[in-house]
């Protein structure tokens, strides 16, 4: 049989006073040290164009929407966050939806239909903030995803950057 011989402890260390004066002396320190706790949302994130904030629709200069209806986003939105319901327009060839949900309570900012979408149609905004009353009111419909593309237009840079990299030189 193995006896642990445990060592005899002093006083102090009995009364915790060695531990009590560290951690006080500690808490006496950080009183004097920058604080490095942000007081949201008095002290709002920092936004610039690397910021994946909530997806947005593109408005074009001439007013229309850019997106065509075709789907590409829907399908690859992991979350199942998008539907779409496509329509005809009086404009040529192009199509348009009538309908474009994102259900803000299942996205996760993935970006994943920014990198989907052939037509440069939808973007990660720098809207961050997501709060309301109701699940209901949190289903963006088409009216509130819409965004004229100048506010947008940092981010489209961006990304425009970023595929850049794979692109081979002509
Ligand atoms: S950011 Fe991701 S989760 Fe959100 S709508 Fe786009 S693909 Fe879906
Ligand atoms: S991928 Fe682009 S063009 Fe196609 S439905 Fe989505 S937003 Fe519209």
């Amino acid at each position: 049989m193995v006896v642990v011989q445990r060592k005899e402890l002093t006083l102090l260390e009995r009364l915790y006073l060695p531990e009590v004066v560290r951690g006080l002396s500690i808490t006496f320190r950080k009183f004097f040290e920058k604080p490095i706790t942000r007081q949201y949302p008095e002290q709002p994130l920092p936004k610039d164009a690397v910021t994946r904030g909530q997806p947005r629709l593109v408005v074009k200069d001439d007013g229309n929407i850019a997106c065509v209806a075709c789907g590409m986003c829907e399908v690859a939105c992991p979350a199942y966050a998008i539907t779409i319901d496509g329509g005809e327009t009086d404009r040529g060839i192009e199509r348009e939806p009538k309908r474009f949900d994102i259900d803000m309570l299942r996205c996760i900012l993935c970006g994943f239909c920014e990198e989907a979408c052939p037509k440069d149609a939808i973007f990660m905004s720098d809207e961050l903030e997501l709060a309301d009353f109701s699940r209901a009111a949190l289903l963006y419909d088409i009216e509130k995803l819409k965004r004229p593309k100048s506010t947008l237009q940092k981010r489209i840079d961006y990304v425009y950057k970023l595929n850049n990299r794979w692109r081979r030189a002509p």
